[in-house]
């Protein structure tokens, strides 16, 4: 009876904590009043953040929110979410599919553009919307598959054995449930040739509270080598909880590694990039990549010029050691893989 008790007890635990990052989620906030309210910011960016929410919806978790500075329309995560009237302006060169991607995809879902790794679109949300995203426009419902639409996808990675590593993408591809990505992560464990996990994911740096025991259960006890690609652009981005989550990903035996964009307003200066690779390591973290913008309308005002962003990144290298500088690079279509600047 005592048993029974506890194990009743455990399991409606287990429940509320594995349901914490999708109610974080789901109470995300998403009206653009609402976040200027919370920020204490003036009215005159209400009337341009609903023009912007009008092209790509406003969603910004709890979490991430409650580490911006109210009544500072400059504070640099702010700038990533905050919608703009600007986003409406068109900017020569700024296309809706900048990568086209729409070209590349073998299969539902499947995006194969480099040798020796492909990328599966395995969710069509994220936990943030992020203003200069490149695929702000991407044609996500068509982009979701089910598990008997994965078939072709896992088919196609079947037949080419010179793929070695699957790429989780999105979307954010945590933002599904650990049910579809344990299921999906069990398929690629099938097929001998694929040898990597990869995750490029927004999510532990928005919602910490993602990295739970569900998700640590397929991750920590797959066969397959597995890094995770997060995304952080700012310095700030880094407090005590992502700390704890990095931590619980390392412990389960993930190598972490960061991608950037650098971003006008955000961290265009040699002071804020030292800082985010600095912030970086204190979480164990290496960088990885320094994207430039991908030019994708409505983010034109985030641009930094291909000029500007070497002269940083010379001077960055005078102050880091070279573990912690990330490689600048852009995506052109078309090319085998990412282009060194
Ligand atoms: C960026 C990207 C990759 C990964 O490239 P790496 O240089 O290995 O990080 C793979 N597939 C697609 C479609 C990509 O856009
Ligand atoms: S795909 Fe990445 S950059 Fe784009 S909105 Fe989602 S989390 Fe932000």
């Amino acid at each position: 009876m005592q048993d029974n008790t506890l194990i009743a007890h455990e399991s409606a635990e287990a429940l509320a904590a594995s349901s914490t990052w999708q109610r974080q989620l789901s109470q995300a906030v998403r009206d653009p009043a609402e976040l200027c309210r919370r920020l204490a910011l003036d009215d005159a960016w209400l009337a341009g953040a609903g023009a912007g929410d009008a092209l790509f919806a406003t969603c910004v978790p709890e979490a991430f929110l409650s580490r911006m500075a109210p009544g500072n329309p400059g504070d640099p995560l702010l700038r990533q979410v905050l919608p703009l009237g600007e986003e409406a302006r068109a900017a020569p060169g700024f296309v809706t599919d900048p990568l086209a991607e729409a070209e590349q995809r073998p299969a539902q879902g499947l995006i194969h553009k480099y040798r020796g790794r492909a990328l599966l679109i395995a969710s069509p949300t994220c936990a943030v919307n992020c203003r200069y995203c490149f695929r702000r426009h991407f044609p996500y419902a068509d982009n979701a598959p089910s598990r008997a639409q994965w078939q072709d996808a896992l088919d196609y990675l079947r037949e080419d054995a010179s793929i070695r590593e699957a790429i989780f993408s999105g979307g954010d591809p945590l933002a599904a449930n650990d049910k579809q990505l344990a299921w999906l992560v069990g398929e690629l464990e099938s097929i001998r040739h694929i040898k990597r996990l990869r995750i490029h994911t927004r999510l532990p740096v928005v919602i910490p509270d993602r990295v739970d025991d569900a998700l640590l259960g397929w991750l920590g006890s797959t066969r397959l080598q597995t890094v995770m690609v997060l995304h952080i652009n700012h310095a700030k981005e880094i407090d005590s909880a992502v700390i704890d989550a990095c931590a619980r990903l390392q412990r389960a035996g993930v190598t972490l590694l960061n991608q950037s964009v650098l971003l006008r307003g955000v961290n265009d200066s040699v002071a804020a990039l030292e800082a985010l690779s600095e912030r970086l390591f204190d979480a164990r973290i290496l960088p990885y990549y320094l994207h430039v913008l991908d030019p994708v309308a409505g983010a034109a005002h985030f641009d930094v010029s291909d000029n500007e962003a070497r002269e940083l990144v010379d001077k960055l290298r005078e102050r880091l050691p070279g573990f912690l500088m990330p490689r600048l690079v852009r995506e052109i279509p078309g090319e085998p893989s990412k282009t060194p600047l």
